[in-house]
């Protein structure tokens, strides 16, 4: 499955994830900190296990499965 964009929270204290992201998107919607992309390769190395996944849009839970 290809992902969209994956954006994470810039801040120490916030571990939210984003995605499915729209290039507009730039500000974390739990801390309104801002967030920077990340590539998939980084997130499945670094960001999968990650508990605060969101989709961008609508703010629910979303976990991608790797295939
Ligand atoms: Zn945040």
């Amino acid at each position: 499955m290809a992902l969209g964009l994956i954006k994470i929270c810039g801040d120490p204290h916030c571990d939210a994830i984003y995605h499915n992201c729209t290039k507009d998107f730039k500000k974390c919607l739990d801390c309104g900190g801002t967030v920077k992309m990340i590539n998939e390769d980084t997130y499945w190395k670094k960001y999968s296990n990650y508990f605060f996944q969101y989709d961008a849009n609508t703010h629910q839970y979303f976990r991608p499965k790797q295939q």
